[in-house]
């Protein structure tokens, strides 16, 4: 596959102007939506394969996810995309103002593995919409779904206008030497660095979704039955590789017994009291990762709950790990994987200042019924986005933004943030011929005394 020529004849695609039409881009986002629901059982098994996902979690978390986003913009993108006419300062007068939104040009769309078919085609939606040409390179980690992905698109569209390149950080290496307009970059924060780096050699814009160690605090005021099952699930959905999992639980003293007993409780409804032979719980993505987690179970005498995994069929119990102090092995990096730590504190300032210690999370997750501990906490932490009373919920709606903020990402999408995101605001005055304002100019006497 020849990059170079990829990119070169992407841009001389782009040059041609097609991919600005409203009418053009909404007919393509009809045609990758078609795709995706001919292609549903294929995406399915691919996922099966690469993760073991069950068909409920990826149609839930994947599928209808992607299309509910595609069903938005269309409905929206004609109004997104108008040119927007702004008010005119009195010192421009005769002027008018108007904001163009111009797609970047040939953009660059990298992601995870973590959920491989939601963050390719979740940004390409974004993409298309805003009618840029597209080079996807999904995760060399889930060869199926990349496989069939890269048939899909090259079923329904030009590679002129858009394509996949299969392959590993060399491949994403090779496409950013060739001179592309955007990078839409989903990943971890190591790597972040390095395509931020990259990507300031030719000062190309970039959106970087990353991720981190996200907490769920606990009140002691919570509804402790829902809060055990709201985060049980957001926690062990996908074994805990989800982006905005909640990292660690960090639960007011007096009721975490409580909160945990309700938590295992959850744990077998929704998993069974063996996890590890339930075929519907998804698995590890490779040995690499299920190496680093298990390392974080080594030299722990007693788990809370769970503990067990299977090397070979790469699978780990939904575990919780009680009793844990912020030096904790499991402190350290984000966990990404079914492993919760538990720490507890009696003091919401103290706890919510241990949480300012860690970088700026994606997300976090606040349980308490009391409005002011629950503003204390939203105002107190910088994070990305997160819920109340819930977790994950808030990357399910287009209405929001999704994104990080420092060391979890800079940018935002989903909905018209990623018509946004795959955008320049290109801001125009247009002056008028029929008269002149002579304030400016030097020879204008006492000009700055008419302002
Ligand atoms: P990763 O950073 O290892 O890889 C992501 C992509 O970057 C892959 O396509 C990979 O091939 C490519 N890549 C890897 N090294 C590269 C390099 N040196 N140069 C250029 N490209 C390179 O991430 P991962 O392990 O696939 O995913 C897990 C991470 O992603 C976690 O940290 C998670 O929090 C984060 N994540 C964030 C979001 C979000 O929306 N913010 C979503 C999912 C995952």
């Amino acid at each position: 596959m020849d990059v170079k020529q990829i990119v070169s004849e992407q841009k001389k695609f782009f040059d041609q102007k097609g991919t600005r039409d409203i009418e053009y881009r909404i007919r393509n986002l009809e045609k990758l939506r078609d795709a995706i629901k001919r292609y549903e059982p294929d995406i399915v098994n691919a996922i099966k394969k690469d993760l073991n996902k069950s068909e409920f979690d990826t149609y839930l978390t994947e599928i209808g996810f992607v299309l509910s986003e595609i069903k938005h913009t269309i409905k929206h993108l004609r109004r997104w995309a108008k040119p927007e006419r702004v008010g005119t300062s009195k010192l421009l007068l005769g002027s008018k103002s108007t904001i163009y939104k111009e797609p970047y040009g040939v953009t660059l769309i990298i992601s995870p593995w973590n959920y491989p078919f939601q963050l390719l085609i979740s940004p390409l939606v974004g993409a298309i919409a805003a009618g840029n040409c597209i080079i996807m390179k999904p995760s060399e980690f889930t060869p199926h779904v990349s496989q069939c992905i890269g048939q899909m698109i090259e079923g329904i569209f030009d590679p002129h206008y858009i394509t996949v390149i299969e392959g590993d950080a060399e491949v994403s290496q090779a496409i950013m030497k060739e001179p592309i307009d955007h990078i839409f970059f989903t990943g971890s924060v190591p790597v972040g660095r390095i395509i931020m780096a990259e990507a300031a050699k030719t000062l190309t814009p970039l959106v970087l979704e990353l991720g981190g160690k996200s907490p769920a605090i606990v009140e002691c005021d919570a509804n402790l039955k829902l809060t055990a099952k709201r985060l049980v699930w957001g926690k062990f959905v996908n074994a805990g590789q989800t982006c905005v999992a909640p990292d660690y639980l960090l639960v007011h003293e007096r009721v975490k017994d409580e909160l945990l007993v309700l938590m295992k409780e959850a744990i077998i409804e929704f998993y069974g009291d063996k996890p590890l032979e339930n075929e519907n719980y998804t698995h590890i993505v490779n040995e690499r990762h299920f190496d680093r987690l298990a390392k974080l179970l080594e030299g722990e005498n007693e788990f809370y709950w769970g503990g067990d995994k299977n090397r070979e069929a790469l699978s780990i119990e939904p575990t919780i790990i009680d009793g844990v102090d912020w030096k904790h092995i499991t402190m350290e990096d984000e966990i990404f994987g079914p492993i919760l730590p538990v720490l507890t504190f009696n003091d919401l300032d103290k706890a919510v200042a241990e949480v300012k210690q860690l970088p700026k999370p994606l997300a976090l997750y606040i349980f308490s019924e009391d409005r002011r501990k629950q503003q204390f906490i939203l105002e107190s932490v910088p994070y990305g986005g997160g819920c109340i009373n819930d977790t994950l919920i808030h990357l399910a709606t287009p209405h929001l933004p999704f994104g990080g903020i420092g060391p979890s990402g800079m940018g935002a999408y989903h909905g018209k943030f990623s018509f946004d995101a795959f955008t320049h605001q290109k801001g125009i005055v247009k002056q008028t011929t029929r008269f002149d304002v002579p304030v400016r100019y030097p020879s204008f006497k006492d000009g700055l005394k008419w302002l």
